[in-house]
């Protein structure tokens, strides 16, 4: 019998005025189709960054990727909301941070231009280091089966100290070039250097988000099977001509 659906989710995006480099808006547009065509309401909430923000009305929160100049502005706006951030956090609320935003959950980032203070949500740090990391990326993340594609493009390099990284790197860089390993996972927080964007490019993280979301706020994460094909062929097509 089909259940009848009565969930719905509310995303908030950050600053999507100051963060939002290579379609990282891309990522709501997953987040929300893949809730509607299983009739489960979602809407997003915009947050410009002198917005104040309710984090106990949202189930997901995006922050997305941004230039270090646009990074040290909005470290000024974040000082304001990081007390409830960070209880929105430690109570299981669920977080997707690209890029210059997953930079931001940590202490600081180090620039030459001077450093950016981060909301230290999660021990990490970042180093400004000689050129960038710009490649097509591919990772066994521990999240889902399909390995995990994407387009990094950052200058910074990120330390996890001792967290759970977001996936081992099959092909690319990740946090530094060296440590073998991609982005963060801490509770519910995934921080990662994958654009592409990430979500339409793989949907098991997106069903991730959805499920923890749902589990969080309705202890029910079930989540009805939705074709794929396309997407699947989309990322096996990527692994294959970057793995060889
Ligand atoms: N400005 C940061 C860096 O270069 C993040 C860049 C980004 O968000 N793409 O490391």
């Amino acid at each position: 019998m089909k259940r009848e659906e009565k969930r719905a989710l509310t995303i908030g995006h950050l600053y999507p005025d100051l963060l939002n480099l290579y379609g990282d808006r891309g990522n709501i547009a997953c987040l929300m189709k893949r809730c509607l065509w299983r009739g489960i309401e979602a809407k997003t909430v915009e947050f410009e960054s002198e917005d104040s923000v309710d984090f106990s009305r949202l189930d997901i929160v995006l922050l997305g990727g941004g230039s270090d100049r646009e990074q040290m502005l909005v470290c000024e706006k974040l000082k304001r909301i990081r007390e409830n951030f960070q209880k929105y956090v430690e109570s299981g609320g669920v977080v997707l941070a690209v890029c210059g935003g997953y930079q931001l959950l940590g202490k600081y980032y180090n620039t030459r231009e001077g450093v950016i203070e981060g909301l230290n949500l999660v021990d990490l740090y970042t180093e400004q280091g000689e050129g960038r990391l710009i490649d097509n990326i591919v990772l066994q993340s521990p999240l889902c089966k399909m390995p995990v594609v994407g387009f990094e493009n950052h200058g910074g390099r990120t330390h996890i100290q001792g967290n759970k990284p977001f996936g081992k790197v099959l092909y690319g860089s990740g946090n530094d070039g060296k440590s073998g390993y991609e982005g963060v996972i801490y509770k519910n927080v995934i921080g990662t250097y994958l654009h592409g964007p990430l979500l339409p490019k793989n949907p098991q993280i997106c069903d991730y988000l959805l499920k923890k979301a749902l589990e969080r706020k309705y202890g029910d994460g079930t989540l009805a099977p939705l074709d794929d094909k396309q997407e699947r062929e989309a990322n096996a097509y990527m692994v294959k001509r970057l793995l060889k």
